[in-house]
């Protein structure tokens, strides 16, 4: 079996028309190789003019042969062939509405002569088949993201990016692009957003930091040196959640944060937006694992460090980002069914409530025991009031002989003449 590129010249055929339907493309035309072109054979359909790449992948489903009659494309030509040599084809993989250009195609692609009709070929090869049919697997998932999140490892972001396996700016040459991991397990002090925008934290662990160090340059030129950058952001241990590509919003600006070893310096934030899209939402449970993480870690810092640290540390506006979550509708006749049936007194610990709501009334949590979000029930038999410490404490400790106690209480039905 051979591998042909299949290359076209959109000025000369409406290939947009022909691909978005795609059966109207029953054969290609042949102008060289017509001995070696076989039935069964892989075709890269690759399109010539500004936005040149491959758009789809298809198969012979021919031998050359002459054409006689008409072809349902036929009305596609602006310029009428004058060849009648013909290979029939079938389109195996569409991506005409994703079509594969840009820099990071470029290395998988070889670029063939920018001229010839619709029925130039030329020899193709397994790998340059197979590279690109993997490169649209991950390119449609790479864009797919929003509320679908794509989420690679370490090896795989390497090897899809040819960059290297260390650091938060990977430049790599053979792709052309700049690969930016916001790595929020790692460190304590953070890039941040605001709002929409990722401010980003240069390069550089110690000291004051340079424009001109490491991938620093790369980033601050990115407007004009036409290198791509993909942001990838981490929440948890080696996962490289895929933000998207990005571009710098406005300037780098100078910030003063404490380094690692406590001291203050001055440092670079790059402003940067995604290039199609709004940051993809995290669920709101990845943000609230990944600060008890930040919580676990901050416990093992040295007392006096992190005195220094917290002192050290210049007032800056708080990372705020926004999040998907679900929530809950409960039922406020249930709500109120609770607090009367508590009598005012706290189910738990069975203290009064600790103070009055500015309407009379005691100031009591209705708390289900079975939470809602693991599918416990909105209804009496599994709530109970509590006080707010009660209620901190069923949260953070849920403890089996509390919840059992809750539960029996719970049981009770509500006597209001009591
Ligand atoms: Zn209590
Ligand atoms: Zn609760």
């Amino acid at each position: 079996m051979n591998y042909w590129i299949f290359q076209g010249n959109p000025n000369q055929y409406d290939f947009e028309t022909a691909l978005k339907n795609d059966e109207l493309i029953v054969n290609w035309l042949v102008s060289s190789h017509k001995k070696k072109i076989k039935i069964d054979d892989k075709i890269i359909v690759w399109l010539t003019g500004d936005r040149s790449g491959c758009y789809a992948l298809a198969k012979a489903t021919s031998d050359p042969y002459n054409k006689k009659g008409s072809s349902p494309d036929d009305h596609l030509w602006k310029t009428p062939p004058t060849v009648n040599l013909r290979v029939g084809i079938k389109i195996t993989h569409n991506f005409v509405t994703k079509p594969l250009t840009g820099n990071l195609l470029k290395h998988y692609n070889r670029k063939p002569k920018n001229t010839g009709f619709q029925g130039t070929n030329f020899f193709s090869n397994h790998e340059e088949y197979e590279n690109i049919l993997q490169l649209s697997n991950k390119k449609i998932i790479l864009e797919a993201n929003g509320s679908q999140s794509l989420i690679l490892s370490n090896d795989e972001l390497c090897a899809f990016f040819q960059c290297s396996p260390q650091g938060g700016m990977r430049r790599s040459k053979k792709t052309n692009t700049l690969v930016l991991v916001s790595n929020h397990v790692k460190s304590i002090y953070d890039d941040k957003w605001i709002g929409d925008v990722l401010h980003y934290t240069g390069m550089g662990t110690k000291g004051d930091q340079s424009l001109n160090y490491m991938q620093n340059p790369t980033l601050n030129e990115s407007d004009s040196n036409n290198v791509e950058i993909h942001l990838f952001e981490v929440f948890e241990e080696k996962k490289y959640f895929y933000q998207g590509q990005v571009k710098l919003k406005s300037k780098p600006y100078q910030e003063r944060q404490t380094d690692e070893n406590g001291d203050s310096r001055s440092v670079w934030m790059f402003p940067l937006e995604l290039i199609n899209n709004t940051p993809a939402r995290i669920d709101y449970k990845t943000i609230e694992s990944l600060g008890n993480l930040k919580e676990k870690k901050t416990s093992k810092i040295d007392l006096n460090r992190l005195k220094e640290m917290v002192e050290n540390q210049p007032k800056s506006t708080p990372s705020k980002r926004t999040t998907i979550s679900e929530t809950y509708e409960r039922d406020e006749k249930i709500v109120r069914y609770a607090l009367e049936r508590s009598g005012g007194f706290c189910q738990l610990c069975e203290k009064p409530a600790p103070f009055k709501k500015k309407n009379g009334t005691p100031f009591l949590e209705v708390h289900h025991i079975d939470f809602l979000s693991n599918g416990g029930d909105d209804s009496s038999d599994n709530v109970s009031a509590l006080c707010p410490n009660c209620h901190r404490k069923m949260h953070a400790l849920a403890i089996q002989s509390d919840i059992s106690k809750l539960k029996s209480k719970a049981l009770k039905k509500f006597d209001p003449n009591d």
